[in-house]
């Protein structure tokens, strides 16, 4: 069952995502509905079922080349429908047949690998896919059962999945994808050995997806490293703004006058519910004293 947030953001993408300008290769066609994507009857059946109606723009570019085999890097955000891009052209790549590992996917952390498992696992919902969630923190013997039963997919973290493989109990044979899912924070949570690790037990005709929210230097080395002749598709973030919100921002010069700021927002506007971030639990603390002294309806939320 979908939550509520879930159901929100699917709304704000069938209304929005799909008009997003695209800074791409020059050869990406734009297919505007899942039908004319020539998926299988079952994955249609179960991408309808989770809700989906219209795929989004990241959707509408990235599938096709993805499953008919082209390498792609894909520079997206969470927000985008990434996850469901790349399980969409995973579930129509497999063999279900073959009871053998045939995608790989790894992520920064626990919960986004498992996050992906889920997806797969709904949107397969009419396939009969098993795929296994190969993550750190776990019990080391289960992991070795359910891999040895046979797992169609492989989402995981690459510290866990480097160790499966080195044990032979995650066998690469059969691989023919490889997605790296938020390459940039794998590389900022010190994952490059690791993934280079992984890829070096992959057959060498592997076909490898990445996405990342930017391009620096290493991610572009390593796109070099894997990839052949990939496919280019920029989504952006700011432009995913959800039509009928305005935006504004006040420049504040120094830290030390932001409370000020908004106190003198409170002072000028009628503000009957908001929510706050920040960046430190200390002023999360002082600002919430103070506005629930004021008696205002206010939320903070510290950013970790
Ligand atoms: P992501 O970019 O993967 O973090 O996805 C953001 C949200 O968009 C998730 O809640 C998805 O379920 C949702 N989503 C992805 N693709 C679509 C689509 N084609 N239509 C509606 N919602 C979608």
């Amino acid at each position: 069952m979908a939550s509520s947030s879930t159901n929100i953001k699917r709304t704000i993408l069938n209304e929005d995502l799909s008009n997003v300008e695209f800074e791409t290769s020059e050869d990406v066609e734009v297919i505007p509905t899942f039908d004319s994507m020539g998926l299988r009857e079952e994955l249609l059946r179960g991408i309808y079922a989770y809700g989906f109606e219209k795929p989004s723009a990241i959707q509408q570019r990235s599938i096709k080349p993805i499953v008919k085999g082209r390498d792609v890097i894909a520079q997206a955000q969470s927000g985008t429908g990434k996850t469901a891009t790349f399980s969409i052209s995973i579930l129509q790549s497999l063999d279900t047949q073959l009871r053998e590992t045939q995608v790989l996917c790894l992520s920064p952390t626990r919960e986004l690998a498992v996050q992906i498992q889920k997806v797969i696992l709904a949107l397969g919902d009419y396939m009969n896919v098993q795929c296994h969630a190969c993550i750190g923190g776990t019990n080391l013997g289960e992991d070795i059962r359910k891999l040895d039963y046979g797992q169609h997919v492989v989402s995981g973290t690459p510290g866990r999945v480097f160790d499966m493989i080195r044990r032979r109990t995650l066998r690469t044979r059969s691989i023919k994808m490889l997605v790296l899912d938020e390459a940039d924070e794998m590389l900022n949570k010190g994952f490059k050995e690791q993934i280079y690790d992984v890829y070096r037990y992959l057959p060498p005709a592997t076909q490898v997806v990445l996405i990342s929210a930017t391009l620096p230097h290493e991610i572009l080395e390593m796109t070099s490293k894997f990839m052949t002749d990939p496919i280019r598709i920029l989504v952006k973030r700011d432009e995913l703004t959800l039509e009928g919100i305005k935006q504004f921002f006040v420049a504040v010069e120094r830290e030390e006058w932001k409370f000020d700021t908004l106190c003198d927002l409170y002072d000028t506007l009628t503000i009957t519910q908001a929510v706050i971030f920040c960046n430190t639990k200390r002023k999360v603390r002082i600002s919430d004293i103070f506005l629930r002294f004021l008696d205002q309806n206010v939320f903070f939320f510290f950013l970790k």
